[in-house]
């Protein structure tokens, strides 16, 4: 090759949400792309009209843009390549099919939509290839004249491959090393459509050649196409500019049984997309990692481990630590079994990572979902250190954290009521008075006048300390109940001794 720039490609078919085993294939192409200073390409393969879904590409885009994961050349953005959607690119791909026509690769087929049904209803485990591709209306079969009579009338047809017979075809898998196919066990695909469009098979390896891909990893689902893939490349004599391909291991279900599917994530409760899908005709919403409240960095973070390891045991990676350490040797064969706690495991620790101005944006994005209005920059910055070990997700700092900003609208009366005496209530309007005239508001003073009075009423101090809390917090969670006083401020904290006093006594 000429120049060997590595340049890889991420070759989604906008046909939905995308799948975290999507995201991984993204995030491998780019690690590798980066750590050999190349090039990340987006390419959109829409060139099945049926399965087109509205919104499905810019879906994608704003996936890869959440996660960091810019594409050098894209739709968007373009590059030396334009365009890169392949629908946009339809009419340079009948030359390539007519070509391995003309060579006799490749045949015209005129079986209508209706033969093919009654084949597949005579004809159990029917595959239109070696073994029947002689019994049908193509122009392996039909005499010259009435090819070119059928073309002529501009008959519908399909270009099909001509799978070789009784042979074998191998390639050397990045990951896998050689793998092998029976030619037999491989039907003639479609290359090029009745209505112009390429398929799939055709489209990818045009595309790839055209924009001079060097590697292409994608997932193992993708596997069984690589024959055909690899008879394309040579019967258009493009063979030395084949890139290397590695497909990817797959995500298994939590029990390793299957691939981890769409149903699996609704079956088991957890997301499965990496962000919120709606599908518009349905109506239905496919819950994604981004709104449940993960980060990206963990995101990314954990779809590395999916598959691929640095060979010791460190497992929290940021994306540059990624680049730096990633390489092909170090992903397995093996398919990763999808694990929810540890997948949560990572976001609690990515949490922990970033700081409080990292998460910012997060969370002030979070408590304005949910409504909450947060004026102060500075009190929320407060909250971010003080309740973030206790996070897991993004949306945890809602729970955790949202009342610094509003008044508990309930309180978890029952871990109070039943010990509720008058004495307590006159402790608390007592300690009212005496906050609404404390001169400071810190939290170690707080707390010394509050054990102090605690004392001197006979109280022991778990008595009411948790009933404070709760009083400030709503439950019994949250940091050092005096860090909460002192950031609610005077004024707040006995407003909602107040209140709460009128619910406990009610
Ligand atoms: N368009 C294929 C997909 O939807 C791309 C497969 C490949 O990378 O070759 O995943």
């Amino acid at each position: 090759m000429a120049d060997n720039k590595v340049r890889v490609r991420f070759a989604p078919s906008p046909t939905g949400g995308l799948h975290l085993g999507g995201v991984r294939t993204v995030l491998f192409n780019y690690l590798f792309a980066k750590k050999h200073g190349g090039e990340f390409i987006l390419r959109i393969e829409d060139t099945d009209q049926n399965r087109y879904v509205e919104g499905a590409e810019a879906y994608i885009l704003n996936c890869l843009q959440w996660c960091g994961l810019t594409p050098d050349e894209s739709p968007v953005v373009g590059g030396p390549y334009s365009p890169y959607r392949q629908s946009e690119r339809k009419p340079l791909y009948r030359e390539y099919a007519e070509k391995l026509v003309a060579e006799g690769h490749a045949y015209y087929a005129f079986d209508t939509p209706e033969e093919l049904e009654q084949k597949r209803k005579d004809v159990p485990n029917f595959q239109y290839g070696h073994g029947h591709r002689y019994d049908m209306r193509n122009s392996l079969n039909l005499p010259l004249h009435e090819v070119e009579q059928l073309l002529h009338n501009g008959t519908p047809h399909v270009i099909r491959i001509k799978m070789p017979e009784d042979d074998s075809i191998s390639f050397k898998d990045m990951i896998r090393g050689y793998v092998s196919f029976e030619t037999n066990q491989v039907d003639d695909k479609v290359l090029l459509k009745a209505d112009g469009m390429p398929t799939y098979h055709l489209a990818v390896v045009v595309d790839d050649y055209l924009m001079k891909i060097t590697h292409a990893l994608r997932g193992e689902e993708w596997l069984p196409s690589a024959p055909v893939h690899l008879l394309l490349w040579e019967y258009l004599g493009w063979k030395d500019s084949m890139p290397q391909w590695a497909h990817l291991p797959l995500i298994l279900k939590p029990d390793g049984h299957g691939k981890l599917s769409k149903r699996d994530g609704a079956r088991l409760g957890f997301p499965v997309y990496a962000m919120n899908w709606e599908d518009k005709k349905t109506g239905e919403l496919t819950p994604g990692f981004r709104e449940l409240g993960f980060l990206p960095e963990a995101f990314l973070n954990l779809l590395a481990m999916l598959g691929w390891n640095d060979g010791t045991d460190q497992e929290v990676f940021s994306l540059d630590e990624l680049v730096e350490k990633f390489s092909m040797e170090r992903v397995s064969k093996a398919g990763a079994k999808f694990d929810f706690e540890k997948a949560k495991w990572f976001n609690a620790e990515w949490i922990k990572r970033l700081s409080v101005e990292g998460l910012k944006p997060y969370v002030a994005q979070v408590f304005a979902d949910k409504g909450v209005t947060v004026s102060d920059d500075a009190k929320l910055l407060k909250v971010i250190e003080l309740v973030k070990d206790r996070c897991v997700l993004l949306t945890d700092f809602y729970t955790q954290g949202a009342y610094f900003f509003e008044q508990p609208a309930e309180y978890d009366i029952n871990a109070v009521k039943p010990k509720w005496t008058d004495a307590k209530t006159d402790f608390f309007n007592e300690l009212k008075a005496k906050y609404t005239t404390a001169d400071a508001w810190q939290a170690a003073d707080l707390e010394t006048q509050f054990k102090e009075f605690t004392t001197e009423k006979g109280f022991k101090i778990g008595d009411v300390m948790l009933p404070f809390r709760i009083m400030l917090v709503g439950g019994k969670f949250g940091p050092h109940v005096f860090d909460i006083a002192e950031m609610l401020g005077k004024d707040e904290t006995v407003v909602r001794i107040e209140k709460a006093l009128e619910a406990f006594t009610a």
